[in-house]
């Protein structure tokens, strides 16, 4: 069955730095359905020998309305990031969406963990300001992680949040002259794994590449149930 498509007019361009960008994105045709914190939609890039499609994160909260934001950086050799990167106020672009099962709804029952590294704060987010806008007294931890200080978004953010909820613990982490991954699986191996025999939390981990199906498993082989370690690849 065809999905329903959408078509949304880019409304304004954020700059974060030379290969990080956002576009805040309102709908022309149809409206936005309703989604849940951590969803994507499916943008239509017409290449010119290809239709591509590639999923994009909405960065914004639903409550937020329109326009919805989606982050996104360039990629080597990435022909689909790159026709997102030369987007202009006023341009028109398609999606279908939103969808993913990485998401989450209400604020966690229990002790939560949140690992990201650079653009893939996306999702992040959102479940993360979801989380903490509702009662709960478990503490909400979010390791952020980048290769520079510059691909740290919304650090400014985090840090307020972190000052008006007691219960959230934002600790960006900068990896420099070692593998990102590498870092963030000693990081969470210290806390995590070695730091206690309590196995009672979730962690919802995003980023690109196999280091997060590394974390993934660490968790897991730590003995973690599965259904407590929520991840994303890109
Ligand atoms: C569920 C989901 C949600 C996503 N949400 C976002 C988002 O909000 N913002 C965003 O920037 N990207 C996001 N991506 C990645 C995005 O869809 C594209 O893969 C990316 O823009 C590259 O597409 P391309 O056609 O230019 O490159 P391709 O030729 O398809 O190259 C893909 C390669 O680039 C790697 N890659 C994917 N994303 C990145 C990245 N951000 N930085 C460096 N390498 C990357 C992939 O692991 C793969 O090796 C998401 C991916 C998934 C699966």
């Amino acid at each position: 069955m065809e999905r329903p498509a959408y078509r949304a007019r880019v409304e304004r361009i954020l700059e974060h730095s030379a290969d990080t960008r956002s576009l805040f994105l309102r709908t022309v045709t149809g409206r936005m359905p309703f989604y849940s914190p951590g969803m994507f939609i499916s943008v239509k890039i017409p290449l010119p020998e290809e239709l591509r499609i590639r999923p994009y994160t909405i960065a914004t909260s639903p409550e937020d309305g329109e326009p919805f934001e989606l982050i996104f950086n360039l990629v080597p050799n990435g022909r689909g990031a790159a026709w997102m990167f030369e987007r202009k106020v006023g341009d028109l672009l398609d999606f279908t969406g939103p969808f993913g099962a990485f998401t989450l709804e209400r604020a966690p029952d229990r002790e939560t963990v949140f690992i990201a590294e650079g653009t893939a704060v996306a999702p992040i987010r959102p479940m993360l300001r979801r989380a903490l806008s509702q009662p709960c007294s478990h503490s909400v931890h979010f390791i952020y992680a980048a290769a520079k200080p510059e691909r740290l978004l919304y650090r400014a953010e985090f840090e307020s949040l972190a000052v008006t909820n007691s219960r959230f613990r934002f600790e960006p982490l900068i990896v420099q002259g070692k593998e990102l991954y590498e870092s963030l699986s000693d990081e969470v191996a210290r806390r995590w794994v070695h730091g206690d025999g309590e196995r009672r939390r979730d962690f919802f981990l995003c980023g690109i590449g196999s280091g997060v199906l590394k974390l993934r498993d660490l968790l897991r082989g730590a003995g973690y149930e599965r259904r407590a370690i929520h991840y994303e690849r890109w």
